[in-house]
């Protein structure tokens, strides 16, 4: 199977995709989005600087995210299969990425652009709710992605909460700097021959089974399932 490197508009599933890969295989799920969050939570003078950026829909720095990723890829991630949600954001993060891959010997991988019109990823963003302890998301404006019991998570037990950059007007800035940031990787990799589009505005089967398809280098998908 394939390491998956996502590249997508904010909320349009990379965490709940991210979340079904794990539960199902054997790979190890990196959110960037989740470690800055973990940085903003630990109060630290770093974490203060992140939540500004990322409450008004900002990327952080290069630099900054590079070096916590590099070191996350060097250290956790070698050897496993690895799922990265989130990173790269940018071309010169992009760049980095390959160089690192490169040197650590790492050439399968599968680069995965999740389709969505703008209306849908802001209806997903507006109505998600997450939980602190795993960050399972779920969406109070999807029947088949509510918690079980409301405001609680189904896994942990625990009330869910929402993003702060989740309401529409952060949404917009959001969304926006993904057009302005993260968009031109797609010709990127689409020119390395990496790239595959997959239409998320589908049902969860029919998202599963073409991400199935693209991450399967040989036609194994039922053996290597965890529950076997
Ligand atoms: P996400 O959880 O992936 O939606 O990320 C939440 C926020 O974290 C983004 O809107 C950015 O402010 C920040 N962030 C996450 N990943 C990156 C990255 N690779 N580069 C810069 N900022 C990032």
């Amino acid at each position: 199977m394939k390491n998956v490197i996502f590249i997508a508009p904010p909320a349009a599933g990379k965490g709940t995709i991210s979340d079904y890969l794990v539960k199902n295989f054997d790979y190890v799920h990196l959110s960037t989005g989740d470690m800055l969050r973990n940085e903003v939570a630990s109060g630290s003078l770093l974490g203060k600087e992140i939540d500004a950026l990322i409450s008004k829909g900002a990327l952080v720095s290069d630099e900054l995210i590079i070096k916590l990723v590099e070191s996350k890829l060097k250290n956790e991630l070698f050897g496993k299969l690895f799922i990265l949600d989130g990173f790269p954001r940018t071309l010169p993060q992009a760049e980095k990425l390959d160089e690192m891959l490169i040197s650590m010997g790492v050439t399968n991988n599968v680069v995965i652009y999740l389709d969505v019109t703008l209306e849908e990823a802001t209806k997903r963003a507006v109505g998600r709710i997450v939980c602190p302890k795993c960050s399972r998301s779920y969406n109070v404006y999807y029947k088949e992605a509510s918690p079980l019991v409301e405001g609680i998570c189904d896994d942990c037990g625990v009330a869910l909460e929402k993003r702060s950059d989740d309401t529409e007007e952060t949404f917009k800035k959001r969304y926006q700097t993904y057009l302005d940031s993260t968009s031109p990787i797609i010709n990127y990799y689409k020119q390395k021959g990496i790239l595959e589009s997959i239409n998320v505005m589908r049902t969860q089967n029919e998202v599963a089974k073409d991400i199935l398809s693209v991450i399967n280098d040989e036609n194994v998908s039922v053996k290597r399932r965890k529950s076997d």
